[in-house]
């Protein structure tokens, strides 16, 4: 499967806004974009008036970045979400998004990243319903709980202690002492980064 190896701040700088991919350091002076408020490589701070295809395609991109997810999977998750015809395309987009196991696990405060909650994943130190899955694109349904593998306990308190969490979102019922996580609903669009334009994103694929 093809896997983005270069420097994920990278991203972040070209597309303008911090994607908090670095869990801890990106609260830190480290931060890269911090340090360099403009796009990577040697056009990097050419400023160009960006067309609405432009626009729309940044917006793709940066929410994908941001949940590390393939093209391939973004677009069906866009596909799912557009055939849903109870809520609107772009929040049921963000609650596909949202129900990621990978997603989850850093949520509930127990992985800084999600780039590290998928890693942990993979390796096998995460269970849902008692069951093992290293599946980090798992897709959780509301009541399903989460909880860390036997023998994986010590590992996951440390990274919890060396990434204290400010808060966890009022949709997930996250327990970090006995390490486990269930959603309790889905998100409304009023929990979610208010920053993301999703009416562009699906304005991308209607093209
Ligand atoms: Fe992005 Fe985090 Fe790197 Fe800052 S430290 S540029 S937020 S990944």
């Amino acid at each position: 499967m093809t896997r983005y190896t270069d420097s994920v701040c990278k991203l972040c700088r070209n597309e303008g806004e911090k994607l908090f991919l670095k869990g801890s350091r990106c609260y830190t002076t480290k931060c890269a974009i911090d340090r360099r408020r403009y796009g990577s490589g040697q056009h990097g701070q050419d400023r160009k008036k960006q067309t609405e295809f432009a626009l729309q395609l940044r917006e793709k991109q940066k929410v994908r970045r941001s949940y590390g997810v393939l093209e391939k999977q973004f677009s069906g998750y866009m596909e799912e979400a557009s055939r849903q015809k109870k809520v609107p395309t772009g929040l049921r987009l963000l609650q596909l998004l949202e129900s990621r196991l990978d997603n989850i696990v850093h949520r509930s405060g127990m992985v800084p990243s999600r780039a590290q909650a998928r890693q942990l994943i993979l390796h096998g130190h995460f269970t849902v319903n008692g069951k093992k899955v290293n599946v980090a694109s798992y897709r959780l349904r509301p009541g399903d709980i989460v909880s860390v593998s036997e023998g994986s306990t010590k590992l996951v308190k440390a990274v919890i202690e060396a990434n204290p969490v400010a808060g966890q979102p009022r949709w997930l019922n996250a327990d970090l002492e006995s390490l486990k996580a269930s959603i309790i609903n889905l998100p409304e669009r009023e929990d979610l980064d208010q920053s993301i334009k999703e009416a562009l994103i699906v304005e991308y694929y209607s093209r």
